[in-house]
């Protein structure tokens, strides 16, 4: 909503536009040093077994440790990131990050199955296959503990392309999963020449669950074509017992949400994983079928 000055003939923004424009430079401004700065956290958030509550693996979800606004949500700064040419850089700090988490769990005898967020300039890059065998070879880890995640939304975005990298991929032994499943449009021809194992459905139908029965009618559909075509279902934003029930009940194979535990550092991981925090179960036991 620009308008016009009375004869400067200046285009200035009304006091809102102003603000959010100006605080977009100036992250924008702060991102380019954050990286170099190194000023990027990787969080992680388990998965578990629907069945059996163990831990099946975890998702590396970065945030930013702004020096002046705190602890940065990925919500704010991804998009900025992406629209300034700085996800790149970014993406490429994250993959290497998680990949030297996965080795520093491996030294403890921890075998971390670690799912890495993929967004839309990252799956464009020619060379993403590369620099992920790169990252994967130089710190010695096993390419099947790693799962990339790419929303629905950008895999249906450019169908061949998409597939082109989905296929690199897979040839490099990573595996493959879709977020936010249930958004788009995705057809079934399409799912099934996409090498992807998993389907992640959109915390949206999860909250929807307990209240709706189309919501319940949508999940239990996407359950059971995911089951037909040997995909695994993960549901996101599990945040009551009686959403866990109900995916439970309809078959669903992991569950994430803060029901179970919010997005973690390494250090709380880890005490996580080894039962602080869940009192009861080892995390050799937790980790049986990551095995
Ligand atoms: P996503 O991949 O769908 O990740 C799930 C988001 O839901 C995370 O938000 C997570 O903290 C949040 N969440 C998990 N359980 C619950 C729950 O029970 N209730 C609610 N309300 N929320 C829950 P987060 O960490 O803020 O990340 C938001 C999005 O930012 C992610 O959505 C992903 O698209 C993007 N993102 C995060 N890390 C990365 C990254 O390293 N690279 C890229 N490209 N994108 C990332
Ligand atoms: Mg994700
Ligand atoms: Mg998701
Ligand atoms: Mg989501």
């Amino acid at each position: 909503s620009a308008k016009r000055t009375g004869g400067s003939g200046y285009a200035f923004f009304e006091p809102h536009m102003n603000a959010g424009v100006r605080q977009q430079i100036e992250l924008q401004r702060d991102l380019r040093l954050a990286i170099e700065r190194r000023e990027f956290e990787l969080h992680y958030q388990p998965k578990v077994n629907a069945g059996t509550s163990l831990i099946t693996g975890v998702e590396a979800l970065v945030r930013w440790r702004h020096p002046t606004r705190g602890m940065l949500s990925p919500v704010l700064f991804i998009p900025v990131a992406e629209r300034f040419g700085l996800i790149g850089a970014l993406g490429s700090w994250v993959i290497d990050e998680a990949c030297r988490q996965v080795a520093a769990w491996s030294a403890q005898g921890m075998r971390m199955r670690v799912a890495i967020n993929l967004s839309v300039h990252q799956l464009r890059q020619d060379d993403l296959a590369k620099r992920i065998s790169a990252a994967i070879a130089q710190h010695k880890i096993d390419p099947v503990l790693l799962t990339f995640e790419i929303t629905e939304s950008v895999a249906m975005e450019d169908a061949e392309s998409t597939l082109q990298m989905f296929e690199d991929l897979s040839r490099i032994g990573v595996k493959l999963s879709i977020d936010d499943f249930g958004t788009g449009y995705s057809s079934l021809s399409y799912l099934r020449r996409l090498r992807v194992g998993e389907l992640k459905i959109d915390r949206s139908f999860v909250q929807d669950l307990e209240f709706s029965a189309d919501a319940r009618a949508i999940v239990e559909a996407v359950i059971g074509l995911a089951h037909v075509l040997g995909l695994k279902v993960v549901a996101e934003g599990v945040e009551t017992a009686a959403q866990r029930d109900v995916l439970t009940r309809l078959h669903c194979d992991d569950l994430q949400g803060y029901l179970f535990a919010k997005p973690m550092t390494p250090e709380m991981m880890t005490k996580w994983v080894e039962g602080d925090d869940a009192p009861g179960t080892s995390w050799l036991a937790k980790l049986a079928t990551t095995r």
